[in-house]
């Protein structure tokens, strides 16, 4: 036991004001019931409305909240891991800001915990609220996910979940940079359990991950966990490479021993176009890969912090 701390429940927020209020008071209510020591540490992710004044009011009289401030916004992912580095719990909650999660799930998470699962994650078996698009493009990128990673990241789970003390130990020894932290969980290892439930509709506000962020996590997902798009790529431009070299044996035999020119100028445009956009996406692959090294290598811290309310500050942390 790392302190007398039972429960951490992290919660991100960015431009959260609308609904932080109601989110504070349903965890609470839920923790309250547990009747065991736990803390909510709240990661202001550089919103610009109000919703981490709140909490840092609430910080003043109720001593379990706690506030992490981030200089400005560094993201989803990066808010999580900061949560984990602050956290002090045996057990450690990671939900939304936005009540998409429900908290009443928490103790069912703490009931599996106490069974001896060291990983309790939600799995969603149904979405509401969401665009038709939203989820057809999150369940094809979780089954490209899988086709294309060795380690099994469970399909249409979100970081809402659970974690023993050993898991975050783990997470925070992981230096890297474009953070998919549910695939890291999974590469941690540790004993799994899921539970199903319905997402709910976000309580107010809009989405704080449009299509530009979706696509940057779905890429972070991809690249952090695996090499096949590389793989393909070398595939692909082999099977291209023979086919071209096919067609310029046809095309030697027709003028060598055939009276037929080789016509061409729509077939030469098009096989052009085709090879020179070839090797550009997969430049592209390649570039995707080279940037996320080259951001690995900076060593800059993961995030900054402006203050912390509430609690007391862990000990050595490499952004203070
Ligand atoms: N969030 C964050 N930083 C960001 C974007 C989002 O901390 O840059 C938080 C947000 O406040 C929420 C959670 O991450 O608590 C999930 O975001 P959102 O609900 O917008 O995503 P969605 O549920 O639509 O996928
Ligand atoms: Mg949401």
């Amino acid at each position: 036991m790392v302190s007398d701390m039972r429960y951490s429940i992290i919660i991100p927020m960015y431009n959260e004001e609308e609904v932080i209020q109601e989110t504070y008071r349903r965890i609470t209510k839920v923790m309250e019931e547990t009747g065991e020591a736990y803390e909510l540490v709240f990661v202001n992710d550089g919103s610009t409305d109000h919703c981490a004044q709140m909490i840092e009011e609430y910080s003043y009289w109720d001593p379990s909240v706690r506030l992490i401030d981030f200089s400005r916004n560094f993201g989803h992912q990066i808010s999580i891991s900061a949560g984990m580095d602050y956290a002090r719990g045996d057990a450690v909650v990671i939900i939304d800001a936005d009540l998409q999660d429900p908290p009443e799930l928490i103790p069912e998470m703490i009931a599996e915990w106490k069974k001896g699962y060291e990983v309790v994650y939600a799995k969603r078996v149904k979405r509401k609220g969401e665009s038709l698009f939203k989820k057809w493009t999150a369940s094809a990128f979780y089954r490209i996910l899988r086709y294309s990673t060795d380690i099994s990241i469970p399909v249409d789970t979100g970081d809402f979940r659970l974690m023993d003390r050993k898991v975050v130990e783990q997470m925070k020894r992981l230096p890297e940079k474009n953070r998919f932290v549910r695939g890291l969980v999974s590469w941690v290892g540790f004993r799994h359990k899921a539970l199903e439930y319905e997402r709910e509709e976000r309580l107010a506000g809009e989405t704080k991950y449009p299509l530009k962020r979706m696509v940057k996590l779905s890429l972070d997902g991809i690249t952090s966990f695996s090499t096949k798009p590389l793989k393909l790529a070398g595939i692909l431009g082999a099977l291209l490479s023979a086919s071209g070299f096919l067609y310029l044996l046809y095309v030697l035999y027709l003028a060598l021993f055939t009276d037929s020119a080789v016509k061409g100028w729509a077939s030469m445009i098009g096989i052009t176009l085709t090879f020179n956009g070839f090797v550009l996406l997969m430049l592209g692959i390649l570039g995707e890969y080279i940037g996320r090294i080259y951001e690995e290598t900076k060593g800059r811290p993961l995030y900054i912090v402006r203050e912390v309310y509430g609690g007391q500050r862990p000990a050595g942390k490499p952004t203070e």
